[in-house]
């Protein structure tokens, strides 16, 4: 029902992207010019809805960072780290502003490469990305320091200053947020970024930096190296000309990044896995919390970290909610997710079409049941149907382990003590949500749940004026925020004797 019978090149629709797609082999960018590997090596990059090769891009090392961080240090110590914030973050507005107009055209790319349809790319653009920068250029201007009343023959103050060489490793599931939100923060405190996109998905980031050139951005400021986790991605981590790394990816590989971070004790921000618990009380509005249980763990066919996986249901209620779901969850069109009539795409890559399958089969086994889907489609293409497992205990792999997929465990639960217990017995905590129509109840629950976010009565929302990350192994540090700038800056006081 999924497979499309046609090829990528059929599927093309914009002449911008025709157009980027008729140079085939994506150079890196640095210093501000397109360069190859200094190995010379490239690889393939994978449309995930035809299993046809995109395009390839050049596959950079140890040696292709060492260039960028050159090159990011020599624009740091030249004007850019000291340009007034205005002017810098006029160039984050001019971005912002060419990412909107170009906005089909990256939207057909993404989907593209990443297998998300079209109607996701472009509300992830407009809100992840451009509302991103917006964020940004506006509160660059709100980074400060102190000036305590201690001592009137000291005037003592403390300044933020950039930290200098930032970089940013990112995955693959919403590629062209996920670059955003890594350049547009250290940017504007003043920072030089190098970005290293995930090798599945490496295509948008490459546009980005088109992008970035028609703004006029200075030589070195921001540096794109495309290549693999353990070459280009554990380089950047281990680098000792690298000032911070600001990571979203797996748990395992967070790991790896903060212990590679101890050469020079770079600072380091990790944005994890999550096991979110959504949790519907009996008298929550079903109307509204079924559908958007669904969203919670489809939406971009269910690769999104925040994702509601687990989804805990008030036993009075847990039945006819199960049916319900499982009802809208079939209803699901998966296909071409250049198709407005397509739900859900395709899963991102062949490595995780085999990771969500393969916990398909562990659910099975270890007895829960798929009330729809559990398997996936045949023919061409990554495609995974929606699944409600049932029968599930809180302590099974599919209820412990992030699977990254449209999969989903509904659990009971009897009274609230026993839902915020359920809710918090998992090594995440990156995500929570509540649905019921007491209001104490929904605060009180939303207290207990260990999330760095908690939604009552939605989900999914993401306000960049509130800090964004995770508790336990879902994380370390916040993006976005008012405190946004603790993460890129370094804090310096001065005592002066009057
Ligand atoms: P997944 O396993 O879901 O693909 P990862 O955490 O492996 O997610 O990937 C996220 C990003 O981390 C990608 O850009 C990837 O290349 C990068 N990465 C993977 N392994 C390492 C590593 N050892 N060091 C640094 N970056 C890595
Ligand atoms: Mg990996």
């Amino acid at each position: 029902m999924a497979t499309v019978g046609y090829s990528t090149a059929q599927r093309i629709t914009q002449p911008g992207v025709k157009a980027f797609l008729a140079s085939p082999v994506k150079k890196l960018l640095i210093n501000n010019r397109w360069v190859d590997a200094r190995s010379g090596r490239t690889f393939e990059i994978v449309d995930p809805t035809t299993e046809d090769v995109l395009a390839r891009a050049a596959e950079g090392d140890a040696a292709d960072v060492d260039a960028a961080v050159d090159a990011a240090r020599t624009a740091f110590e030249g004007p850019w780290g000291r340009l007034p914030v205005a002017e810098r973050a006029r160039y984050l507005l001019r971005f912002a502003a060419a990412i909107e107009a170009n906005l089909d055209e990256l939207a057909e790319l993404e989907s593209l490469n990443n297998g998300q349809t079209l109607a996701t790319a472009k509300a992830m653009i407009t809100e992840g990305a451009v509302g991103a920068l917006h964020f940004y250029a506006g509160s660059a201007v709100s980074i400060h320091g102190e000036t305590p009343a201690t001592d009137e023959s000291f005037f003592n103050y403390s300044l933020r200053e950039p930290i200098g060489v930032c970089a940013g490793i990112i995955p693959w599931n919403v590629p062209i947020p996920m670059a955003v939100w890594k350049i547009a923060p250290a940017l504007a405190a003043g920072n030089t970024v190098i970005i290293k996109p995930a090798e599945q998905t490496p295509l948008t980031a490459v546009r980005l930096g088109e992008l970035l050139l028609e703004t006029g951005i200075p030589d070195g400021v921001v540096n794109i190296v495309t290549g693999f986790g353990p070459g280009a991605g554990s380089a950047i981590a281990e680098h000792p000309g690298i000032d911070k790394v600001a990571f979203t990816g797996s748990t395992e590989v967070g790991r790896s990044i903060l212990r590679a971070s101890t050469g020079n004790l770079k600072r380091v921000t990790l944005e994890l896995g999550g096991k979110s618990p959504n949790v519907v009380f009996a008298d929550a509005n079903m109307a509204a919390a079924v559908p958007t249980a669904l969203a919670g763990f489809s939406l971009n066919s269910g690769q999104i970290c925040a994702a509601g996986t687990r989804i805990l249901v008030q036993r009075d209620a847990h039945d006819e909610f199960v049916e319900t779901l499982t009802r809208y969850a079939g209803g699901l069109t998966l296909g071409d997710p250049l198709d407005p009539a397509s739900d859900m795409g395709p899963l991102s890559s062949k490595e995780q079409f085999e990771r969500v399958t393969g916990y398909l089969d562990v659910g099975k086994a270890e007895g829960a049941r798929a009330t729809t889907g559990g398997s996936p489609a045949d023919g061409r293409g990554y495609f995974v149907e929606p699944t409600v497992f049932v029968d599930v205990d809180n302590d099974m792999r599919i209820a412990r382990e992030e699977i990254f997929g449209p999969v989903v465990s509904v659990i009971p639960f009897t009274d609230e003590n026993d839902a915020v217990l359920q809710g918090n017995d998992t090594s995440y905590g990156l995500a929570a949500a509540v649905w019921t129509n007491d209001l104490g109840r929904a605060h009180r629950v939303a207290r207990r749940l260990k999330a760095g976010s908690v939604w009552v009565n939605n989900y999914y929302t993401n306000d960049l004026s509130l800090p964004f990350g995770g508790y336990k192994q879902s994380g370390v540090g916040r993006e976005h925020g008012s405190n946004w700038y603790e993460h890129y800056t370094e804090v310096k006081s001065v005592y002066v004797k009057l």
